[in-house]
């Protein structure tokens, strides 16, 4: 047998072992971890709606209504009015013809790729894809073909070179660089080399694009430029589950084909009633994304005139570069002493020599609270860590 403990123990020697915080009550900046009073700024619920009370009382409606278990799997008898109803509210929400409710984004990126890719196919996949995409490609079977981050002139040439069915996905905003993907220009080559676009906007969905739409509509793209998108519904919709909207042709043959949709419980009913209600909030959000804005913003100007290293990136994705994981926990250490949850990021996440903090953003966070995070940063000496980070540049 493989000697576990020592992988283990390897793993503690890299500083990249990890470990659960335990946490109590609703979701909210203000968090009880481990039974310590923290204030987070590493959730993905980037408008504050993970404990809405809205929601909370849509799910209670639906509870009543509709009970709670899924019962069965879509194509059995668990296809409920309600997750009917929630497709086209997506559908709706994403300007698509249609809309497919999964339980997971990480379920519906792998049931999506492996269904319309194969043997004898090609995937071209970004190097900064969710580890989700990762899986899908690798579990298709199909040959992948991994370009470098946003590097269109790879990726011309690989998709030049390479002849039958070709599939190119991406991330709209990528969940570690904060980064939007040259979505214009994928769309122009996915149309040039007869490929197929798919991009998963997890955290594009709610922050980015008008009424909170996304990076492909905020890109000015259509359903015939870019056929499918995924989107999450655990992140800004602070509900879970997820979708991918499309063409009426390409959600038939993923309700047919997508294993990751087929076999595999209906989620509880309520829970699109709930959902339903989120999209509703995300649309009429605006003051909601104002306020991410003027908060990423601050943060932008002040930590930079620390002397941190942040990327370029505008959305409520905003990652400290530090290089060397002991680096990255030793500086997520000192923040928690002072209060303040910020995640280390290391590998296999993210490339080796890239640790970083992922700060997240959400509505729900005052400015106060951002006072204190950045009291926080100012406290733990700029000057290292700058220097850390030229050491691994
Ligand atoms: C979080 C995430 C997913 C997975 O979504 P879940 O609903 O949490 O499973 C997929 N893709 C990207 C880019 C993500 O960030």
């Amino acid at each position: 047998m493989r000697d576990f403990a020592a992988e283990l123990q390897q793993r503690h020697d890299a500083g990249l072992y990890r470990v659960r915080r335990h946490i109590d009550g609703p979701h909210r900046p203000a968090l009880n971890a481990d039974g310590e009073p923290v204030l987070a700024f590493c959730s993905n619920d980037y408008l504050g709606l993970a404990s809405h009370p809205e929601l909370v009382a849509a799910a209670s409606a639906g509870l009543s209504l509709h009970g709670l278990g899924g019962a069965a799997s879509h194509l059995i008898c668990g296809h409920h009015s309600e997750h009917h109803r929630l497709e086209e509210t997506l559908a709706a929400f994403t300007r698509r013809s249609g809309a497919l409710f999964f339980s997971t984004g990480y379920m519906a990126n792998v049931g999506v790729i492996t269904a319309l890719a194969g043997k004898g196919d090609t995937i071209f996949s970004d190097a900064l894809n969710h580890a989700s995409i990762i899986d899908g490609c690798r579990l298709s079977g199909a040959r992948v073909q991994v370009y470098p981050h946003c590097d269109m002139t790879t990726l011309e040439s690989q998709l030049a070179e390479t002849g039958g069915h070709k599939l190119v996905v991406t991330d709209g905003v990528f969940s570690m660089d904060g980064d939007v993907a040259p979505l214009r220009k994928l769309a122009a080559l996915c149309r040039q080399y007869d490929a197929l676009l798919i991009v998963d906007d997890a955290h594009g969905f709610g922050c980015v694009g008008p009424d909170g739409r996304g990076s492909v509509l905020e890109a000015g793209l259509d359903e015939d430029e870019v056929p499918l998108v995924v989107g999450t519904l655990g992140k800004a919709f602070g509900t879970s589950g997820a979708f991918v909207a499309g063409p009426p042709l390409l959600l038939d043959y993923l309700v047919q084909k997508a294993r990751s949709y087929i076999y595999t419980t209906a989620m509880p009913p309520a829970l699109a009633t709930a959902s339903c209600k989120s999209v509703e909030l995300v649309e009429h959000g605006q003051q909601r994304r104002n306020q991410l804005s003027r908060l990423i913003n601050r943060f932008r100007a002040e930590a930079a005139a620390m002397g941190y290293e942040l990327m370029p990136s505008a959305t409520p994705i905003q990652p400290i570069m530090i290089g060397n994981p002991h680096e990255a926990v030793r500086l997520s250490q000192s923040l928690e002493q002072q209060g303040i949850l910020v995640t280390a990021i290391r590998p296999p996440t993210v490339p080796q020599g890239e640790s970083r903090l992922r700060v997240t953003f959400s509505a729900a966070h005052t400015d106060e609270q951002l006072d204190q995070l950045l009291a926080a940063l100012a406290d733990c000496a700029p000057q290292p860590i700058r220097q850390q980070a030229l050491v691994t540049a």
